[in-house]
């Protein structure tokens, strides 16, 4: 785990592996402390491949023997893995490798979580199983024999035969390691089936603890929605003759898509109304359909190298975010994912951590798991779609699985089949792979002699990994609208491609108003000051119309921060006039009433060349919202009874809808009733949704210890539930006592530090209370700090994930900065850092 100096790695020095692997055969013995690893590869000489090195990847490995062709050998061990001579033909490698599953507390390969073995091996976690060309370009048939006294004994592929203590798999579609997986443990299985449009039966299974069985069924109906959803949009059907999906408690990502056998972080998959949140549902469908969908776009074909790794991220996070959109409503799936876009991915693209979708080096490439990858990725391709358009997008697509099924492939095996079937030029396009950096769009206008014409500006800064920044290729949809608020032009799609460029819009009667950036067509910042007001009265986009409520109110935002203004009262007055618009989807008006995130009114203010102060982005957002309540309070105790759901629980677009309101509602009256109906939905509450809700406003007034120590005693023995207790607390606090509250819950008996869940559930939730983190005296960046240095030699791959929570440091005034780099460099100086948080902390410090 450990490495004095570590090496970057560059994506132009890609080369081929020496040798092609034909099949590969496991035998596993399983045993807590020392499961023997047995493999049986068949090689033979890569004719494409100049290098013919015989290196495999191996690490914590205690070799036992190996063998080419039956005969003894000793390879030359180093701490990364083994070098061996080898013949010039076909060759069958053995190896015994024994390894310690119960000290493997980072969570990479094959390891114990509860008693039950399972695997993580993406991206380089299967040469900690045994020896081999851990690279996702070497791909390979895999047969598995799982020997352990467990009841159930899982791995990729089809069953092809088992009995007492052991189980034999087999997987015909060739794989590269990274998808290879392996479960065993005492488990039941919630049973299913779906019949693909080719014909096929596929078993299907969702394998939990007993006692959770009672959490399964709708990530069941999840996986049938997704299978098919992806037969009926991208003609994709299930390969193989099962499926099986696993929860497990100690994970470090949501789920992963191993081939057949995909593993789920519980909290990614278990769901019951009582015990699971309408976000927690509506998240939990997403990350199903994410990984299912991954059995296309990533391992029928995956990445020929980990720089690659958008080219299966990003088109999966579209595809699953079409998914959704489909599933429920497209414009609430719109906002949701922008508004995550704009929380986690600008940070990223602004900051010192900065990259491009496609970077060109790494050190660890388990820090590259990043909002740039995925959703960044993503956005890029719905920018291609939107370029193309869906007839073109199909057709690519289509080309995309004939020719490339079965293969390692890159973002120009990508971009090639968009050229090819749509006669699109993509070279200038492509630099949204190679370009870090958020572009910033700026837009003036002028009307003469019945033309109107926009001009934009677009301007991408500088960084680190793109000093240079050339114009980027930025589709904007834009519609323009009348004096009186009528549509003048329908959504039409704007291409830029230049630093500079001006469209006329002839035949007009009047100056109109436009509406820009039309459901949000690009990754890009804005800069323009249309009459918001206006836009949030008549806009026909909905994304722009919420836009249009969030620009007011951020504005106004910025006003009381800079100047101590009042809130605005054409914010309070269109924010109060949508709430009671029937003719609105009531989740979209609940996501109209929210303001924007405390760390983006940071980046804002620090755009604008004001150093934020976090106490004073509180208090603004809390006067914010006191003064919504009073503006609507007529309309929210009605507003609040019309949005009960009567009748038995639906975690559905519709309902779910409905309660969101309903709980903004409460929100907002709580803050006018000090708590007492959140008193009364918290006393009757029957689903998880309303449960929380009212626990999070009732701490919120001052109120929530009773409810607290309610909520403890009822669901003590949940894990997942009890995450969100530990949550709830820290994100709820008064700014003051975040850091006392979230240092007094690592001391409670059920803080077990090194579960990913509860850790990112108490620190993770505390590095996102803007205010709290940020607290004057420091005691924020210094418990963070103190946790990931104790966290760091247990578990790199979170410790560094969470080192995020300091890039924007360089954002904040002098005295917070040098306490930031102080904690920096006390977690830069502790002996022995692991390589993933020595590369995150590095790259925050020279940022
Ligand atoms: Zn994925």
């Amino acid at each position: 785990m450990r490495d004095a100096s570590p090496q970057t790695i560059y994506l132009k020095d890609y080369t081929p592996f020496g040798y092609v692997v034909e099949e590969v055969h496991l035998t596993f013995d399983l045993a807590p402390s020392a499961t023997r690893v047995t493999s049986r590869i068949k090689f033979s000489p890569n004719p494409d491949a100049t290098n013919k090195t015989f290196f495999l990847h191996g690490k914590n490995l205690s070799l036992i023997a190996a063998k080419i062709d039956g005969e003894a050998v000793k390879p030359k061990l180093t701490d990364e893995g083994l070098t061996c001579d080898v013949p010039n033909v076909p060759f069958t490698w053995e190896a015994e490798v024994q390894i310690d599953p119960a000290a493997n507390t980072a969570l990479e390969g094959l390891y114990l979580s509860n008693g039950m073995y399972c695997t993580q091996c993406e991206a380089e976690g299967f040469r900690k199983i045994t020896y081999y060309p851990d690279r996702p370009d070497v791909m390979s048939t895999f047969s598995v024999r799982v020997n352990g006294p467990h009841p159930v004994l899982l791995s990729n592929g089809n069953p092809v035969a088992s009995g007492d203590g052991w189980a034999e798999w087999h997987d015909p579609w060739p794989k590269p390691a990274y998808l290879f997986a392996l479960v065993a443990g005492e488990l039941v299985a919630h049973r299913d089936s779906f019949t693909t449009m080719e014909g096929r039966k596929v078993d299907l299974a969702l394998y939990v603890r007993p006692g959770d069985e009672g959490k399964c069924a709708f990530g069941m109906q999840a996986l049938k929605d997704s299978m098919k959803w992806d037969e009926d949009v991208y003609g994709r059907a299930y390969d193989l003759d099962v499926f099986n999906i696993v929860a497990v408690d100690d994970f470090n990502m949501g789920a992963m898509e191993n081939k057949g056998l995909n593993i789920f972080n519980a909290s990614a998959v278990l769901a019951s109304p009582e015990t699971s949140t309408d976000t927690n549902f509506e998240r939990i469908e997403a990350i199903i359909a994410h990984e299912y969908f991954h059995n296309w776009t990533g391992n029928r074909i995956t990445c020929r190298d980990w720089f690659q790794l958008c080219l299966k991220e990003g088109l999966t996070v579209f595809r699953d975010s079409q998914f959704t959109a489909d599933m429920r409503s497209e414009p609430v799936k719109r906002i949701s994912d922008v508004i995550d876009l704009r929380a986690r991915q600008f940070p990223e693209d602004q900051g010192p951590l900065a990259h491009p979708v496609r970077p060109e080096s790494f050190q660890e490439i388990n820090n590259f798991y990043t909002a740039t990858v995925y959703e960044k990725g993503a956005e890029v391709i719905r920018m291609l779609k939107t370029l193309v358009g869906d007839e073109g997008y199909s057709k690519a697509l289509d080309l995309y699985f004939d020719r490339h099924d079965g293969d390692a492939a890159t973002i120009e095996d990508w971009l090639k089949v968009f050229e090819d079937s749509t006669g699109r030029d993509l070279t200038q396009f492509k630099r949204w792979y190679s370009q870090a950096g958020t572009p910033r769009v700026a837009v003036t206008d002028s009307f003469d002699n019945g033309t109107y014409t926009l001009t934009f500006e677009q301007l991408t800064p500088p960084s680190a990994a793109t000093p240079e920044p050339q114009a980027q290729v930025i589709p904007i949809a834009v519609g323009l609208l009348g004096p009186n608020g009528d549509e003048v032009l329908p959504t039409q799609v704007l291409e830029l491609t230049k630093d500079s460029q001006s469209f006329n819009f002839p035949g007009l009667g009047a100056k109109p108003v436009p509406s820009i950036l039309r459901g949000f067509s690009a990754p890009i910042v804005l800069e323009h000051t249309p009459d918001h007001a206006f836009l949030l009265a008549h806009d026909t986009d909905p994304f722009n119309r919420w836009e249009a409520a969030r620009n007011l109110g951020k504005a106004s935002l910025i006003s009381a921060v800079t100047k101590g203004s009042a809130p605005d009262a054409k914010w309070l007055d269109g924010v109060a006039g949508l709430l009671i618009d029937d003719t609105l989807d009531p989740a979209y008006r609940a996501y109209c009433l929210a303001l924007p995130g405390q760390s983006q009114l940071a980046a804002d203010l620090h755009a604008n060349g004001t150093t934020p102060d976090p106490d004073a982005i509180w208090d603004a957002c809390e006067s914010h919202r006191q003064a919504l309540a009073q503006r609507a309070s007529d309309a929210l105790p009605d507003l609040y009874t019309r949005h009960q759901v009567h009748g038995p629980y639906a975690p559905d677009a519709e309902q779910s809808g409905q309660r969101a309101l309903g709980n903004a509602a409460l929100s907002l009256l709580t803050r006018l009733d000090s708590g007492d109906m959140a008193q009364a939905q918290f006393d009757g509450a029957t689903n998880m949704t309303q449960q929380l809700a009212a626990l999070a406003y009732l701490i919120r007034a001052g109120r929530g210890d009773a409810a607290l120590a309610q909520f403890e005693a009822q669901w003590k023995h949940d894990r997942l539930v009890m995450d969100k207790w530990f949550g709830m607390q820290v994100i709820e606090a008064k700014p003051d006592d975040a850091a006392d509250t979230a240092k007094a819950l690592t001391k409670h008996t059920d803080f077990n530090w090194k579960n990913p869940n509860r850790f990112r559930a108490t620190l993770g939730t505390f590095a996102a209370h803007h205010a709290g983190f940020h607290a004057k005296d420091g005691s924020g960046y210094t418990l963070l700090a103190d946790w990931l240095i104790k966290l760091d030699p247990v578990n790199p791959q979170t410790t560094a994930r969470m080192c995020s929570a300091f890039q924007t440091w360089r954002r904040y005034d002098a005295i917070r900065q040098s306490m930031i780099g102080k904690e920096l460099e006390r977690i830069a100086s502790t002996p022995n850092l692991s390589r993933d948080t020595t590369e995150m902390i590095t790259r925050i410090r020279e940022g």
